[in-house]
């Protein structure tokens, strides 16, 4: 790459010029290869990525789909761009967990459904929710008293729509479900008020 810059350079210029040019060019190119080395570091782990993120492991805990805890891992993070996760989800299921969208209530297949089993997440299928915390909200969305494992949702703090709510998403991936309220039933009090489109019902056989 620098033998090209010279190349280029002395199309153009005379020779002394030349040397000058290629000592400031190499000396810049040092500076910044010094800074850039002294700065990678602490920015990489400081980074707030935007399209594809870094690499990072997530502990989450494992289920069977009838139910049963099997064990605590720590697993890379489910790290996908938008387009991938298009080509990968229909449009609505897209819209809601990759862009918070809302489905409407008394619309989705999960709100009104009483089988045991477990929900899963759509998107990479880290187990989410069991039935025996489901209960009759009368919202018209899958609610729940808490989520299978705390370690499988992240809860994040959603001021939109004028509103200050807790949104709630998968842990392995990222997907928004719906929002946390604390005007659940006993015995936590809480409402994980979910979305049935970004869950996938994994039924007890
Ligand atoms: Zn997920």
């Amino acid at each position: 790459m620098f033998e090209t810059d010279l190349d280029h350079e002395g199309a153009h210029e005379g020779a002394t010029n030349l040397r000058c040019r290629a000592f400031l060019a190499s000396a810049a190119a040092a500076i910044g290869g010094l800074a850039l080395w002294q700065w990678k570091k602490p920015a990489v782990l400081n980074a707030t990525p935007v399209a594809r993120p870094e690499p990072k492991d997530v502990t989450i805990v494992l289920f069977s789909d009838s139910g049963q805890r099997l064990k605590k891992v720590q697993i890379a993070k489910v790290i996908k761009t938008a387009d991938e996760w298009r080509k990968q989800l229909p449009p609505g299921v897209f819209d809601i967990t990759r862009n918070a969208d809302t489905e409407i209530a008394f619309t989705g297949k999960y709100w009104n459904l009483h089988d045991t089993g477990i929900y899963r997440c759509i998107c990479c299928d880290n187990a989410l929710f069991d039935s025996a915390t489901k209960f009759e909200s009368g919202t018209g969305w899958p609610s729940f008293w808490a989520p299978i494992a705390p370690e499988n949702v992240s809860e994040i703090r959603d001021t939109t729509f004028g509103m200050v709510r807790i949104a709630v998403a998968c842990t392995e991936c990222d997907a928004h479900l719906g929002h946390v309220f604390d005007d659940g039933p006993e015995p936590t009090h809480l409402r994980y008020c979910m979305n049935s489109a970004a869950l996938r019902f994994a039924k007890q056989t």
